[in-house]
């Protein structure tokens, strides 16, 4: 955090430049880094890169899945309240209301086009990431009297809040 890459809106991947080189390489090159550090999710901003990519994983047994250019839409006026945290903010834990359900559209890594709709813990990293695209991090939408320091965070939160 204060890396202004982390703050610029990124610019989109023209769809036939996918299986370029070079995009090839910074898509693996996100999945070591995000393998590495033990994350869900990981933004092309974040290795400072800045291009509309994000890795995430809804199930680690299942890997990545890698979204290009997404465009995510709220499903639902529906929110929901979850801790997040960010491998560009280490050591905080912070509650974030989102919308519940979103829906995303936007190109895999072969630069096929796909559609989803989540809920849920997915639809918390989807948009956490996606937010990353457009230089929006979670501190700028958390409840702020949350925040913690994740050892107090482990220390004090409720058995109630434990996922
Ligand atoms: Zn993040």
């Amino acid at each position: 955090m204060g890396n202004p890459v982390l703050r610029r809106v990124a610019d989109p991947i023209p769809p036939d430049e996918i299986s370029s080189a070079p995009v090839q390489r910074l898509i693996r090159d996100m999945l070591d880094t995000v393998i590495e550090y033990d994350g869900v999710g990981l933004a092309a901003p974040q290795v400072h890169q800045s291009v509309r990519i994000v890795l995430l994983t809804f199930d680690p047994e299942e890997g990545f899945e890698v979204w290009i250019n997404p465009v995510l839409t709220p499903t639902t006026d529906e929110t929901a309240v979850n801790t997040e945290g960010c491998l560009s903010i280490p050591g905080l834990r912070g509650e974030v209301r989102r919308p519940a359900g979103v829906h995303v559209t936007g190109y895999d890594h072969l630069g096929n086009q796909f559609e989803r709709e989540l809920d849920g813990f997915p639809a918390v990293v989807a948009q956490h990431e996606c937010d990353h695209l457009d230089g929006v991090l979670y501190v700028d939408k958390v409840d702020h009297h949350s925040l913690s320091f994740l050892e107090e965070w482990r220390r004090f939160r409720t058995t109630e809040d434990q996922d």
